[in-house]
């Protein structure tokens, strides 16, 4: 029986993934403390409404405005509050006085994460932050532990349910995404603001924060670049089944290999969120609904997928509890804690120096020697043709009008989006009906 050592745990914030910790703390007290080595004390529940409405009953007692006060007598605070502040205060504070932090904040470790781990790093302490990433599924500490022995190459997440959600129904159903987001909204699978969600904001912090682990460097979220899914049309959608494809939004943080001014290997990493073909018997395109997923390339390893619940209360207070035994242990075990490794400090690129292939969807005018016209175009600006099929038109078609989709070999960013444009000059070519990156292959 454990007895002899108790850590008292402040918990800032009790929404819905806090007010879960809360219960499952108390539910599970005894096996956690087994696991724990320690009692877990739950010591007090920082809130904004004292009156608020919770997901689970908690005891009154508990719960306090004063969040300073309770962060200053603990050994543990986890941090549920979300935001920047008071978030970003509470948890320096909260290291500042010795305790070891376990937060779920994405948006506050992709902005100042910097800052949160180096003061870790000045007091000895450690941050956990398995939930900030995918929710309930294990990937921060496959990254920062299970694979520190190897060399990732790629990752590719699905790490936003929301946007999942609506791009899985407009595959699945062939709906509008304006009427799918709505639907999400009432099923509380999207905010009344999408903006994060759709703009893929959310899927970059949690980019910059995989990109962070998996290459050994601070990825600053200024070096992720970012693309939603609103340009995604049903048409796109129809398109890319039609070819064998469905396009998912997806995070991508991959190591390139290249040659310095002297011919000697360089190496940089490309981190960047956008919806992109994937074919259809790739591992990621069996992820349905809100779930998620993030498919790991390691050198040794080979491929990895990671999947499950992204979101939700308890999903994600699982991965809370799980960085707070791992938190008590450390607590107990004394010493430094283990701070980020980020020795590496590979350089981001620009998204114009990624090189991967492509899907171009054109409406020609429908008439001799426009193939070989556009042919010409792509072989100028560098992009290979890999294949060409001439689709029927569908009803936005122009009469007398061709629809041409070109899948390219791979070709660098910059030529392809001079090409694009080239081409989209050019009398020939009607509209441009859209670009999309193929990934995964
Ligand atoms: P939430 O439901 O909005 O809850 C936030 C809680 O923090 C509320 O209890 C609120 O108090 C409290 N709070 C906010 N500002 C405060 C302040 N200034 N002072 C004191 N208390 C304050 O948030 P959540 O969904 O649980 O998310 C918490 C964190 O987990 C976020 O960083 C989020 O990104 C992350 N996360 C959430 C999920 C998920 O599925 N929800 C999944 C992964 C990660 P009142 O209740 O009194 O207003």
């Amino acid at each position: 029986m454990i007895d002899h050592r108790r850590l008292r745990v402040a918990l800032l914030g009790a929404g819905a993934v806090g007010s879960q910790v809360a219960d499952l703390l108390a539910k599970h007290a005894d096996e956690l403390a087994e696991r724990a080595g320690a009692t877990l004390e739950l010591a007090g529940i920082a809130v904004r409404d004292l009156d608020a409405p919770r997901d689970v009953p908690l005891p009154r007692q508990l719960l306090t405005t004063d969040a300073e006060t309770l962060i200053l007598g603990s050994d543990i605070v986890i941090e549920l509050m979300g935001g920047i502040e008071p978030a970003r205060t509470h948890i320096l504070t909260a290291l500042n006085s010795g305790a070891d932090v376990v937060t779920a904040n994405k948006a506050l470790l992709a902005t100042h994460g910097t800052d949160i781990f180096d003061a870790a790093d000045q007091v000895g302490a450690s941050v956990y932050y398995e939930a900030a990433v995918a929710g309930a599924i294990p990937i921060i500490r496959p990254l920062r532990d299970s694979l520190a022995g190897d060399r990732v190459h790629r990752i590719m997440g699905i790490v936003n349910g929301t946007t999942n959600y609506i791009l899985d129904r407009m595959d699945a159903e062939g709906a509008e995404m304006a009427d799918v987001l709505s639907e999400a909204q009432r099923l509380g699978y999207a905010e009344a603001d999408p903006t994060a969600d759709v703009e893929g904001y959310d899927a970059a912090q949690k980019a910059a924060i995989l990109a962070s682990l998996a290459f050994h460097t601070t990825v600053p979220l200024s070096a992720v670049h970012r693309e939603g899914i609103t340009g995604v049309s049903k048409g796109m959608m129809d398109a890319a089944r039609h070819a064998g494809y469905v396009i998912k939004l997806l995070a991508v943080c991959e190591r390139l290999v290249g040659r310095g001014d002297g011919d000697e290997p360089r190496e940089a990493i490309s981190v960047r969120v956008y919806p992109a073909l994937i074919r259809r018997d790739h591992p990621l395109a069996s992820v349905h609904g809100v779930n998620n997923a993030v498919f790991v390339q390691a050198e040794a390893a080979g491929n990895l997928m990671f999947y499950g619940a992204g979101a939700g209360g308890v999903q994600t207070a699982s991965a809370v509890l799980g960085d707070l035994v791992s938190a008590a242990r450390r607590h107990i075990a004394g010493g430094a804690g283990v701070g980020e490794s980020t020795r590496a400090n590979l350089p981001a690129v620009d998204i114009g120096q990624v090189v991967t292939r492509y899907q171009i969807t054109l409406e020609l005018d429908d008439r001799p020697g426009v193939l070989a016209r556009v042919a010409g175009i792509l072989s100028d600006g560098r992009v290979s043709i890999a294949t060409l099929e001439q689709t029927v038109p569908d009803e936005t078609d122009v009469a007398g009008s061709a629809r041409l989709v070109i899948g390219t070999h791979k070709a660098l960013e910059q030529d392809l989006s001079e090409t694009v444009s080239r081409l989209a000059a050019d009398d020939v070519v009607e509209r441009v009906v859209s670009v999309l990156r193929v990934e995964g292959d």
